[in-house]
């Protein structure tokens, strides 16, 4: 399975980004909403405060009816905050005393209570005004019952109102200026979280991409490759253990290989050894009859294409029952062996001498015509019959009797070859055996 980088990256970068974009955006509405709620209340307070001020500034010009102090209030009033839009002095029946500024809302309520109205773009804060000193100089010393006195004392008189409007459009700026503030800090703030974590899934996917390709060629089967541990930064941990899992496998693979081609080497040398065996004979050493007789194919075939000579002597040994009944089979095993070794001493590289079965041996010789053969079969002959065995330290004779044949060119069968060589070995035995004789020539 191939991983897709491309998606490990976005994957990686939004985990990386969203959480970052998430707690900004939150700030800065969280920022804006708090702050702008705080500067309205401290424009309240504002407001409320000049209003109080005004009125209790205003209270005895009030009383006295001075219209002159009561404009000086007013436009004290309104120097002494950028944000008072209007100010209006009244009397307690709502009749306008003195004003500064210019009210745009509509004039507040007169109910003898504060009221604060918010409009729009304005503030209005309405102050009644009372007297602190109500009680008239000619009726302090009058007799009044003690409750009445107290009730009197703090009874205070409804003067008039001290009305200031407050412009909210200061505030309205104030809070486009915070929130285009915010949200600049806040752009900024997701530009460079968006930057980050680009940088940081390019650092991670390509550790990723590093590490994948390593994965790949392993699994196309390139065992030597390995993850560049220095360049894994965060991934290190699963680049060295990956690294430790492909040493294994190759190891491993190695070792397999190694196991594989010893099986196939001991297999091969068993086969060649069977074969081998199956090619010799294990008593003897000389070559079996399934190799002679492969042997003499491939030679007729030669000796037809050359025309060259190719003759065969058919040997076996005379009583040789008689050997076996008087000195055992293991003797008889050493007399087969004996005899081999004289006959391969007498023969040539080239011929081949191999054991058809029983005390039957046949030796194949290329090049040779029956003449030469028949010599050579009578120096066998007289050299088996000049040998001895020693058993139980006494001299063991035994002898040989050889047929032989020439190979005809028309007949080109093998059997019947080896035919023509038996029956001049069984005329050899007739003949009173350890003697050669030569197939009988046709007429
Ligand atoms: P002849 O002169 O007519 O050939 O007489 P012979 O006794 O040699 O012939 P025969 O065929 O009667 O006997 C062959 C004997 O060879 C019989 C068998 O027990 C013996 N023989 C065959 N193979 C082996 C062998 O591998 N080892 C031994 N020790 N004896 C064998
Ligand atoms: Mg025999
Ligand atoms: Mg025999």
């Amino acid at each position: 399975m191939k991983l897709k980088l491309s998606g490990v990256r976005v994957r990686l970068w939004l985990a990386t980004a969203l959480p970052a974009m998430l707690v900004i955006a939150l700030l800065v509405v969280g920022f804006t909403s708090q702050y702008g709620g705080r500067m309205t209340e401290a424009l309240k307070d504002r407001g409320a405060a000049s209003a109080r001020q005004l009125g209790s500034a205003a209270e005895f010009s009030l009383f006295a009816g001075d219209q002159e102090a009561l404009a000086r209030l007013a436009e004290a009033t309104m120097r002494s905050d950028v944000q008072l839009r209007g100010v209006i002095i009244y009397n307690a029946q709502g009749q306008l005393r003195a004003a500064a500024g210019k009210m745009k809302a509509r004039a507040p309520r007169l109910d003898g209570a504060v009221q604060i109205v918010q409009s729009k773009d304005a503030l209005v804060v309405s102050q009644p005004i009372y007297s602190t000193a109500t009680v008239p100089m000619d009726d302090v010393y009058a007799p009044v019952p003690e409750e009445d006195t107290r009730i009197r004392a703090t009874e205070s008189r409804l003067l008039g109102y001290a009305v200031v409007e407050m412009s909210l459009e200061v505030l309205a700026q104030q809070r486009r200026e915070l929130l285009i503030w915010s949200l600049a800090t806040a752009v900024g703030g997701l530009m460079l979280a968006g930057v980050m974590a680009s940088v940081l899934a390019d650092l991670v996917s390509s550790q990723i991409g590093r590490i994948n390709r390593v994965v790949e060629l392993v699994g196309e089967g390139h065992l030597a490759e390995r993850v560049d541990v220095a360049h894994s930064g965060i991934l290190r941990p699963l680049a060295v253990g990956i690294n430790a899992m492909v040493a294994r496998i190759a190891t491993t693979q190695e070792e397999l290989q190694h196991q594989i081609s010893q099986a196939t080497q001991e297999l091969r040398d068993q086969k060649e050894a069977a074969e081998q065996a199956a090619r010799t004979d294990s008593l003897t050493g000389v070559a079996s009859r399934r190799a002679f007789s492969e042997a003499a194919e491939a030679e007729m075939q030669r000796a037809l294409r050359y025309r060259t000579e190719l003759s065969l002597l058919m040997m076996d040994l005379d009583h040789f029952k008689v050997v076996n009944d008087t000195h055992g089979h293991v003797t008889g095993d050493a007399v087969l062996v004996s005899f081999a070794q004289t006959v391969q001493q007498l023969v040539r590289k080239v011929d081949l001498v191999a054991r058809l079965g029983g005390e039957e041996f046949v030796v194949l010789l290329p090049n040779i015509t029956a003449e030469q053969a028949t010599a050579l079969a009578e120096r066998i002959r007289e050299a088996v019959h000049n040998s001895h065995l020693l058993v139980d330290g006494k001299p063991l004779q035994f002898s040989v009797s050889i047929g032989v044949a020439q190979f005809d060119r028309r007949e080109l069968s093998l059997t019947g070859w080896m035919a023509r060589a038996d029956a001049a070995l069984y005329r050899a035995k007739a003949q009173g055996r350890n003697c050669v004789v030569l197939e009988e020539a046709e007429a």
